[in-house]
């Protein structure tokens, strides 16, 4: 991640979610992920369906209970939610959700739901400004009219839904909003509105987000960094501006390269080879080997942890080993061909 010399916002440090289930094997949806997030930086995570990315999400924001590892916000350890209120402060902790639509009351005004959530914020007896005023104010920071707080949420579109959706969570004088796939229900049109919107609000309010995301596309347009996460483990963080010209891991370059480009030379998705294997019943030693074009014996057997190879990447695979650049890992593989042969 970006090295800066402040405390993060929010720290994670080897995070386990793991779910038991009837007649099988208990799932380790997450096996043990940190990660750290400044204010006003964008981290986005991401991978492909069933890597484990939003229930990640969900332990972070205390939905989920970990059975390992921490949650650290604003340099304290989160409590879990329970049916007793969470403390005020820790309020400043908001989620939103991939699809506003469930996420807010249908049979209440937008008005009255924004209005509900400035009165349980922490800062609402110290706030200056009547509670209409600031729904109003809400409003417009997210870019929608006053008008709206009349209405009823299935009388906007789905852009404008998830924007009243951060709205709400900014109500809370956020510190940390973590995004659950808020893009992936939009048209490409809103999508693009809503990924400038979050950068802006990240400047201006000096918010972190987490942004997770199956698009990588997306995530390296909005992100100051990107988190890489496969079968409940992080395989590599990069800068973003890093990512397209090196990514390291085998795996982030084959979800690189099966981004289109807009010059038309990749205008189909490449698959990716072989399924996501269970992740009850992950492969041995590198969980990435079946799929890797570059595995060799050590990858089945050793399960590599992330290693250090330059300012704010880290990466896990063997193949960079002593590295201390970033380095494709086609070259690697290619010149341990070649010092093998
Ligand atoms: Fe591929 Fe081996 Fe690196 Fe895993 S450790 S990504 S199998 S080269």
């Amino acid at each position: 991640m970006t090295p800066v010399e402040t405390a993060p916002a929010l720290e994670v440090d080897g995070l386990e979610v793991v779910y038991q289930r009837r007649d099988r094997a208990p799932l380790r949806a997450v096996a043990g992920v940190s990660l750290r997030v400044q204010r006003g930086q964008i981290v986005g995570l991401v991978g492909e369906s069933g890597c484990g990315k939003s229930t990640l999400a969900r332990a972070v924001v205390g939905l989920e209970t970990p059975v390992a590892g921490r949650v650290l916000f604003e340099g304290r350890e989160l409590s879990p939610l329970t049916r007793r209120a969470r403390p005020q402060a820790d309020t400043r902790l908001q989620m939103v959700f991939q699809n506003p639509f469930s996420s807010l009351n249908p049979r209440r005004r937008v008005g009255v739901q924004l209005a509900d959530a400035l009165a349980i914020s922490a800062g609402d007896a110290t706030a200056t400004g009547s509670r209409a005023e600031r729904v109003t104010a809400l409003l417009e920071t997210v870019g929608m009219p006053a008008a709206a707080a009349d209405r009823f949420p299935h009388q906007f579109s789905g852009g404008q839904r998830q924007r009243i959706a951060i709205a709400r969570a900014l109500a809370a004088d956020p510190s940390v909003i973590v995004l659950d796939e808020p893009l992936s229900s939009l048209d490409a049109s809103a999508q693009a509105q809503i990924a400038n919107l979050l950068v802006r609000l990240s400047r201006e309010l000096d918010l972190a987000l987490v942004l997770i995301s199956h698009d990588l596309a997306i995530v390296n347009h909005v992100a100051d960094a990107v988190a890489v996460m496969y079968l409940g483990r992080l395989v590599e963080t990069v800068p973003s501006r890093e990512l397209w010209e090196l990514p390291a891991h085998p795996y982030t370059e084959a979800l690189v390269g099966a981004i289109p480009k807009a010059d038309g030379e990749r205008t189909l998705p490449v698959a990716l080879a072989g399924e996501v294997p269970d992740p009850s019943a992950p492969p041995s030693g590198c969980r990435f080997h079946p799929r890797c074009p570059y595995a060799f014996d050590r990858c089945r057997v050793e399960e590599p942890g992330l290693l250090e190879i330059g300012r704010g990447r880290e990466v896990a695979c063997w193949l960079h080993e002593g590295a201390d650049e970033p380095i494709a890992p086609s070259q690697l593989a290619a010149a341990r061909a070649a010092s093998a042969s």
